[in-house]
């Protein structure tokens, strides 16, 4: 188990949003359909809104913070597009903050920053600190399990992430090498292959563990200041996706495949990756995944010019040749 994880203080436990609620006056919910339909009964008194979250571009997130009734707390129950927009509400307002995910898919409810979707890239602002995240197994109970288990991906993507911060700096790029994060890299690692079969057997103790992973990571981005130990090519491959097929998948899922592609081309222990993902029974084949050959050959094809484009931390997406040799060996990679 990860010692003594840091980052924004946390609790773990069952029926939370109850008394929550009731400690609370004036609140405003942001939310999804399934996570909402799971524990929104379990809400004290009236919230004084309830905002479905589906759209994070600027224009949409700025037209709430402007029309919404004011309100002395924000509580962001959900995924991904949840967490972000109860950030940015918070900040834009500096009204106080509680976070409840419904999936260890993504890191939102652990990081400052909302990952804005603009100009047809990912742009991050802001700066939200909640006062407690709430960690309610009871949500992640309700939740699809293969959408639990993808909550490895921003972990696994350590994996990547690593090699591609020794490749610039070699290369004369900052930031500049820090062992400590660099060997926390490894650590988190050492940490998912221990996790993952908890995760596969839906235990309440793969989910802490994976979150505990989440909120050091958090806290590591913010203290270093980058996040060059935890996000590297395999997310530029993911964003590269978004941006070739005009779609997406699972956050966690996306990147993992991005992980399992990069690991590959950067000839750095891809079976490790695999091994990982295997004990974790996430979802990992291209049809399981609702993703064609063709999407993932695309996006590789425009990934040397797509991290150039738009100003990419420097990886193994530099530069990187994607002949038949390439893709032949990450079409295998994929094919098991
Ligand atoms: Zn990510």
């Amino acid at each position: 188990m990860l010692g003594d994880a840091k980052g924004f203080a946390t609790d773990y436990g069952r029926g939370l949003l109850g008394p929550l609620t009731e400690s609370l006056d004036r609140f405003g919910v942001v939310t999804q359909h399934e996570p909402w339909d799971a524990v929104g009964s379990q809400v004290a008194g009236q919230p004084t809104w309830v905002v479905m979250a589906d759209d994070l571009s600027p224009e949409h997130l700025d037209g709430l913070v402007d029309n919404l009734q004011p309100v002395s707390a924000v509580i962001g129950i959900g995924g991904g597009t949840a967490m972000d927009t109860a950030k940015w509400l918070h900040w834009r307002w500096q009204t106080p903050l509680y976070q409840l995910p419904s999936l260890p898919s993504v890191n939102a409810c652990f990081t400052r920053m909302t990952a804005l979707r603009d100009r047809g890239g990912v742009r991050y602002e802001g700066d939200a600190e909640p006062e407690r995240v709430l960690v309610d197994f009871d949500l992640f109970a309700a939740a699809p399990p293969e959408l639990v288990r993808g909550g490895i991906g921003d972990v696994l993507s350590c994996h990547t992430a690593r090699f591609d911060w020794e490749l610039a700096v070699a290369a004369g790029h900052d930031p500049g090498w820090d062992d400590e994060a660099a060997a926390m890299s490894l650590t988190y690692l050492d940490e998912l292959a221990e996790l993952a079969p908890q995760l596969a057997a839906g235990a309440d103790i793969g989910v802490q563990r994976l979150m505990e992973c989440h909120r050091d990571i958090g806290w590591r981005c913010h203290d270093l200041g980058h996040a060059r130990f935890e996000e590297g090519s395999e997310h530029f491959f993911a964003y590269s996706f978004e941006a070739v097929t005009g779609r997406t998948i699972m956050h966690g899922e996306l990147v993992a495949l991005g992980v399992q592609v990069m690991s590959t081309l950067q000839g750095n222990d891809p079976e490790r990756a695999r091994s990982i993902i295997e004990a974790s029974g996430m979802r990992h084949r291209l049809d399981e995944l609702d993703v064609t050959w063709d999407e993932v050959e695309r996006s590789l094809v425009a990934l040397p010019v797509f991290v150039e484009g738009q100003g990419l931390w420097y990886s193994a997406a530099n530069g990187l040749a994607v002949g038949e040799a390439e893709l032949t060996a990450v079409h295998r990679a994929l094919d098991w």
